[in-house]
């Protein structure tokens, strides 16, 4: 599907400490975008014809993220979801380049959103744990609130899928082939890493491959 993103099973791994990896952004914020994976990207769905790159997709900051109050809403699921965005915004805090900001909340207006999550079944969600999809300006993202096993994810899981999903949403359209990053598809990392860091502030300094952009 054109500008799908889908998921597999969430694994289990430990949390890191996200205030050990903001201090090591902050560190590391001049280091020439490296270590990065922006030139070995894999295909977004395996057997995908869409070439893998980076789209600085989002223009303005802060964004409006919207979670649709539907029908698997719930307060937990919410909390994960606005924890899995602001994960972005605090590992992007050393990266002034970007400027990443957002405000998030649960509504049923969606006209202004820049990002719109929808929570839903495994089948909707193409079979996966998650989905982004690009409508025009805004993007929607899935997440599935049941596992390969049809059994409810827990807020951690959803939380860890959706901060994969942003990184998308973001500008990362592809997977990085190392699993300590948080934009592999292995899902044995539950943060954000610094090359993700600097893969998406490649993005937003225009240093990436343009010709692939729809
Ligand atoms: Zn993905």
């Amino acid at each position: 599907m054109n500008g799908g993103w889908r998921r597999r099973v969430p694994a289990s791994a430990a949390l890191c400490s996200l205030t050990m990896l903001m201090a090591s952004t902050v560190a590391q914020a001049d280091d020439g975008f490296k270590p990065n994976y922006a030139d070995r990207l894999t295909t977004p769905v395996e057997g995908s014809h869409i070439a893998p790159r980076l789209w600085p997709s989002r223009p303005r900051f802060p964004l409006r993220v919207v979670v649709l109050n539907s029908f698997y809403f719930n307060n937990p699921y919410f909390s994960a979801i606005k924890e899995g965005c602001n994960a972005w915004v605090g590992a992007m805090k050393g990266a002034k380049d970007v400027g990443l900001g957002l405000t998030c909340e649960d509504s049923d207006d969606v006209c202004t959103a820049d990002v719109v999550f929808l929570l839903g079944t495994r089948e909707q969600c193409g079979g996966f744990s998650g989905f982004t999809k690009e409508y025009g300006p805004c993007a929607l993202i899935r997440l599935s609130v049941f596992d390969s096993n049809h059994r409810l994810v827990s807020p951690k899981a959803l939380k860890r899928v959706a901060m994969h999903e942003f990184g998308h949403a973001l500008g990362i359209w592809g997977h990085s082939p190392n699993p300590k990053d948080i934009m592999s598809l292995d899902e044995d990392a539950f943060d954000i890493s610094l090359a993700d860091i600097n893969t998406l502030r490649l993005a937003y300094a225009g240093k990436c491959r343009t010709t692939d952009q729809p």
